[in-house]
């Protein structure tokens, strides 16, 4: 797993987790409480209705409750005395008093006075329902047979539902037996729902209700909300004093806002959640993932190619500073014990110059080289004549001491040509030279052997001279035979060797030269 990924998946999980946090929290504990609020504010708002339309009703209550307890009204029951009629029930009484009809019933039931009169529209109309011989169901609107004495509530009648108010006739100081009752209506109006709307401070429509289309199961004003979700409107009936729906009122209330689960509120907050965490990511990603990564895989490269560098990155942070520090010092020392190692293995411990395996890699390269650029390659195999004899007369060391020398001499030679001068093997040595001319390749080959001479070694055990020389085999690679693919590497040495070997044999001491 790679860090970056390790830290989008950890930022991922936390976005989850705190969002499901949140979602949890709000829809656990916040909407609940929000929601209850509502629903509980709402049930005010149906109360509010249930009083303003009770308010209605007190005002005809009390209207009729003082014509009702009243001497004149009683005395009209024995009498029927037109005088009482015509002072007290002319058309202004029902302007005045906001009614649309009043009726008088002995204890039979049997209409004694009637008159309806629209106060708005100042006309009579008809209302056979408060016929209570021909329509004795409606007989329920007056006060008889129950413990109270007053009566109120709707009635559906062919002009629409109506509110009544009915009370016993009674003396005025309340005694003696009630000999009738007086009703009072009103219309129901949509003013009048208006000024019930407004003391509830919601929206409110109706529509009458026939007996036929009786909504079924619809709730009644007051009953108030019951197991109901919250809603932005409901719709309630107003029953008839038999308890039938007449009137289907349509609220729609205050709050016209649901709260919904993911609502501004919380929205913004997870977004500015997610915000954080991706500039979070973005500031460790930044400054702490890249600068790792480029690290890893500059390390990496490194490793493949087997180069070892310093790393150059900057950092702002002093630990990151500190490893990028200590990473180079230890390159800077591993470079250096690494060119250390190089040198041991390639120069010959006793002359020091190179050995034959680090000869070996410098005439490959050098060999291509040449080929490439068709320039000449010269080569010199020198060995030490009558060596063993030298052994036998000076010992071992003074063996290793001569091949030191001779070796000084021979790096001198080579260097001072830009050659490259290696033990070969035993006392054998080997010198590349590139770019002279077969001239130069020579004039250097005797240079060498009158600069071993000059080392000037007595050396008893030779035949050729009372000094330690050397016989050189000198190959020459022209540029032309660098452009032939029959001359290799393998041939020009070879032919060193024959070169050698004919020095050996033609007296020692001497170089002899080959050009190919
Ligand atoms: P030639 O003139 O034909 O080359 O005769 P040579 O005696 O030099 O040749 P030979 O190959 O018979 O002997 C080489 C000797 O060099 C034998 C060996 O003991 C000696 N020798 C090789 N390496 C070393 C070395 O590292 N130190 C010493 N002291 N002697 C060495
Ligand atoms: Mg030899
Ligand atoms: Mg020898």
């Amino acid at each position: 797993m790679t860090l970056r990924f390790f830290v989008i998946i950890g930022t991922l999980i936390l976005m989850c987790f705190v969002t499901s946090l949140l979602v949890s929290y709000r829809y656990f504990f916040t909407l609940p409480t929000i929601n209850e609020n509502i629903k509980d504010y709402q049930n005010r708002e149906l109360l509010s209705l249930e009083i303003a339309l009770n308010r209605e009703f007190v005002f005809l209550k009390t209207l009729n409750y003082d014509y009702s307890v009243w001497d004149d009204s009683y005395d009209y029951m024995t009498s029927f005395n037109k005088d009482y009629i015509e002072s007290n029930y002319v058309d202004d009484t029902f302007k005045s008093l906001k009614i649309d009809g009043v009726f008088i019933y002995d204890m039979n039931f049997k209409q004694v006075y009637a008159h309806t009169f629209d106060y708005i529209q100042e006309q009579p109309y008809e209302l056979p329902e408060f016929d209570l011989n021909t329509h004795l169901p409606n007989r329920t609107i007056l006060p008889y047979g129950t413990n109270t004495s007053e009566r109120y509530g709707f009635l559906s009648t062919e002009h629409g539902p109506v509110m009544f108010a009915s009370h016993a006739i009674q003396r005025t100081n309340k005694t003696g037996e009630s000999v009738g009752s007086i009703v009072f209506i009103k219309k129901v109006r949509e003013s009048q729902f208006a000024k019930m709307a407004e003391m509830a401070q919601v929206k409110l429509s109706y529509t009458l209700i026939n007996k036929d289309s009786a909504p079924q199961r619809t709730a009644a004003l007051s009953d108030g909300i019951q197991n109901e979700v919250i809603a932005t409107a409901r719709q309630r009936t107003l029953l008839d004093i038999n308890g039938n729906p007449i009137l289907l009122m349509n609220i729609k209330h205050h709050h016209q806002r649901i709260p919904i689960l993911f609502d501004n509120y919380l929205i913004i907050i997870l977004l500015m959640f997610f915000i954080v965490s991706l500039i979070g990511f973005y500031i460790v990603n930044r400054f702490f993932i890249t600068p790792l990564i480029n690290g890893a895989s500059a390390i990496n490269l490194m490793l493949l190619k087997n180069d070892l560098q310093p790393l150059h990155f900057r950092n702002q942070f002093l630990e990151m500073r500190v490893l990028i520090n200590g990473f180079n010092s230890l390159i800077k020392e591993v470079k250096k014990q690494n060119e250390q190692l190089e040198n041991i293995s390639k120069i010959d411990e006793l002359t020091q110059i190179y050995n034959r395996r680090a000869f070996e890699e410098i005439y490959t390269t050098q060999w291509q080289e040449a080929h490439r650029q068709k320039t000449t390659l010269g080569l010199m195999l020198i060995d030490v004549d009558y060596f063993k004899f030298y052994n036998d007369f000076y010992g071992h060391q003074g063996g290793d001491s001569a091949l030191q020398a001779v070796c000084r001499a021979l790096k001198e030679t080579a260097q001072s040509n830009n050659g490259a001068a290696a033990r070969y093997g035993g006392e054998e040595f080997i010198i590349l030279f590139n770019q002279l001319s077969v001239e130069q390749f020579e004039a250097i080959s005797q240079q060498l052997l009158l600069n071993v001479k000059a080392l000037n070694l007595a050396h008893k055990g030779s035949k050729v001279s009372n000094v330690l020389t050397v016989s050189v085999g000198c190959a020459f690679a022209t540029a032309k035979a660098m452009d032939n693919k029959k001359v290799t590497a393998k041939l020009l040495i070879k032919n060193a060797d024959v070169m050698l070997y004919e020095a050996k044999n033609t007296g020692r001491n001497r170089a002899l030269i080959k050009s190919i």
